[in-house]
C-alpha cells in the first residue's frame, strides 16, 4: 500500500473551496484506495469543515502541532484539539516550520504528544544543502536520532518519516532530486533507524519521499527511489493532476 501525503500549506483560503477540493480528491482515492491511502494535511482552519463533509476514501491530518498540550502556545494547535476534529495524521518537523525556529527538541516533544493521542506523526527530515564531502548526512542523521530514541520503543513503529531535501522542495526548488539520490538517503535513515531499533522495526517503517513530486517522476520514487509514499505540496492543490499522479502510481502497485 502506497502512503500518500498532500500538504496544503496556507491554501485555499476559504472552507468552501477546501470542501470541493477535498470532494475531487476523495473520488480519486475511491478509485484507487486498493493501492493508496490518501490523506490530505490541510490547514488547521478547515479540518472541522473537510472532516465533517468528507467521510471516506481520504484521512485528513494536521500540518504542525504544538509540543505540549500544557504550556500555552499563541498561534498553535495542540494534539488534544486534533483528536478532537478527527485528524488521523500530523506533518511534523517540515522544514518550512524549522526555518521559523522550531528544533529537534520541540519536534521529538510534538511527536510523543501526537502519539499519545493515537495520531501519526509523519516527521520530516532533510538537509539543507548537499556538500561533496557527506556532511549532510550527519545533519539527517541527528534529526532522526533525536525522534527515534526520544519517543518509547514500542511506538517507534508507529511513525512515519518523510525524506525531504530542503533544496528540492516548492517553486523555488533548486532542481528535482534523482531517484538515486532518494534511494540512498532513505536507506541511510532506515540504517539509522535499525542502529537504535533493530532491523524489523526498522524494515517496517514507513518512508516517504517529498520535494517537486509531480505525476511524472512519482512511479519512480515508489519504484526505485526506495519510498513507501510520497509527501506532495504543490501538486496536491490541483485535483487534476493529483488524480493523474494517483493513477500513475496506481500502474504500479
Ligand atoms: C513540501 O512542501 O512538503 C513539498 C513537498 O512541496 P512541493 O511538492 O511543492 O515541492
Amino acid at each position: 500500500m502506497i502512503l500518500l501525503v498532500g500538504n496544503w500549506k496556507m491554501a485555499p483560503n476559504k472552507d468552501t473551496e477546501a470542501i470541493n477540493l477535498a470532494k475531487k480528491i476523495s473520488l480519486s482515492a475511491k478509485a484507487y484506495k486498493k493501492s493508496i491511502t490518501t490523506v490530505v494535511c490541510a490547514p488547521a482552519i478547515h479540518l472541522p469543515a473537510l472532516i465533517k463533509n468528507i467521510k471516506t476514501n481520504v484521512c485528513f491530518g494536521g500540518q504542525s502541532v504544538a509540543p505540549s498540550e500544557e504550556i500555552a502556545q499563541t498561534g498553535l494547535i495542540n494534539s488534544a484539539m486534533l483528536k478532537g476534529y478527527g485528524a488521523s495524521h500530523c506533518i511534523v518537523g517540515h522544514s518550512e516550520v524549522r526555518a521559523r525556529g522550531e528544533n529537534d527538541e520541540q519536534i521529538l516533544a510534538s511527536t510523543v504528544s501526537l502519539l499519545q493521542k493515537n495520531i501519526t506523526p509523519i516527521v520530516c527530515v532533510g538537509e539543507k544543502e548537499r556538500d561533496g564531502h557527506g556532511w549532510y548526512l550527519s545533519s539527517v542523521k541527528e534529526q532522526v536520532e533525536k525522534v527515534v530514541l526520544g519517543v518509547a520503543k514500542n511506538q517507534v513503529k508507529k511513525l512515519v518519516f518523510a525524506y525531504e531535501p530542503v533544496w528540492a522542495i516548492g517553486k523555488n526548488a533548486a532542481r528535482e532530486a534523482t531517484v538515486a539520490e532518494s534511494r540512498e538517503m532513505i536507506m541511510f535513515i532506515r540504517k539509522v533507524i535499525a542502529d537504535i531499533t533493530d532491523e524489523k522495526t526498522a524494515k517496517n517503517i514507513n518512508i516517504l519521499y517529498g520535494g517537486s513530486v509531480n505525476e511524472q517522476n512519482a512511479p519512480a520514487f515508489i519504484l526505485e527511489g526506495g519510498a513507501q509514499g510520497l509527501l506532495v505540496g504543490r501538486v496536491s492543490l490541483d485535483a487534476k493532476r493529483f488524480t493523474s499522479l494517483m493513477k500513475a502510481l496506481s500502474m504500479i502497485s
